[in-house]
């Protein structure tokens, strides 16, 4: 079975004792969880170092940066190189997150570096795509999605894409406390998968993770989780508090 996952973005939240607190909390209060079941920590840049050594604790606990660099190195401050991450035991990377599109202007050839980086490295990339409200409403999210995945993805080789997370995470969706519908994400995801599947063949798409995103929380993260083409959640606000964040990961099937 593929990878089901639980994947927290703080985001821009939490002071340092909040976030040591919250995770340890987390990690003490699992679930016991199967073989194909991963909850990850989308950390802010400072904690990165002690939240990857309270991992340690559990062989099921990941821990993701929210952003690198699209660069490997040299005179840029304040960014952050993938052999930075690396060299500190970080495993995954949030990359392409609406918000880092809309507040920081990337673009899907930008994104598409950064997955180059992180793959050179071994890392694993945690894809965002996803349409804006307007897009939804004249009913073209799927050539939107499309687009953002051709280019950012399309570019690499079978042994590449099968180490990314894809995190569908419609904009309408995020933080508004507006959720997709259990069906529209799973048509959604549906079409992602065939997406994969037509570039680069049915068993990779068939193994591919893809996480929904958007307004998860306790009430409905097990029959989002549920759908056939769903394996789990990149999950905002309600990855802040330990206890909403366990039954969220409670859900995953
Ligand atoms: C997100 O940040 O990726 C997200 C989905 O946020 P929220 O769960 O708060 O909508």
């Amino acid at each position: 079975m593929r990878k089901q996952i639980a994947a927290a973005n703080w985001k821009m939240n939490l002071n340092y004792e909040q976030a040591l607190t919250l995770s340890q909390t987390v990690i003490s209060g699992l679930p016991s969880l199967k073989n194909h079941q991963q909850v990850i920590f989308g950390v802010p840049f400072p904690y990165l170092l002690p939240i990857v050594d309270l991992a340690k604790q559990s062989e099921h606990v990941s821990v993701a940066a929210q952003n690198c660099s699209d660069k490997s190195s040299g005179a840029f401050t304040g960014e952050t190189s993938v052999e930075m991450l690396t060299s500190i035991g970080v495993t995954h990377v949030i990359v392409g997150h609406s918000e880092r599109r809309e507040y920081f202007q990337e673009s899907n050839a930008m994104i598409a570096e950064k997955i180059n980086l992180l793959l050179q490295s071994n890392l694993i990339p945690i894809f965002c795509c996803g349409e804006p409200l307007a897009e939804r409403e004249a009913e073209n999210q799927d050539v939107y999605v499309a687009a953002q995945i051709k280019e950012s993805l399309f570019h690499l080789n079978a042994d590449q894409i099968k180490h990314v997370i894809i995190a569908y995470e419609p904009i309408w969706a995020i933080g508004t406390g507006k959720t997709a519908s259990a069906e529209q994400a799973e048509e959604m995801h549906a079409f992602i998968r065939q997406t994969i599947a037509d570039q680069f063949g049915a068993i990779l798409a068939e193994n591919c993770s893809i996480l929904y995103g958007g307004s998860v929380k306790v009430g409905n993260a097990k029959e989002i989780f549920s759908m056939p083409n769903v394996d789990g959640g990149l999950v905002g606000g309600a990855s802040l508090k330990a206890d909403e964040f366990l039954q969220v990961i409670a859900g995953l099937k």
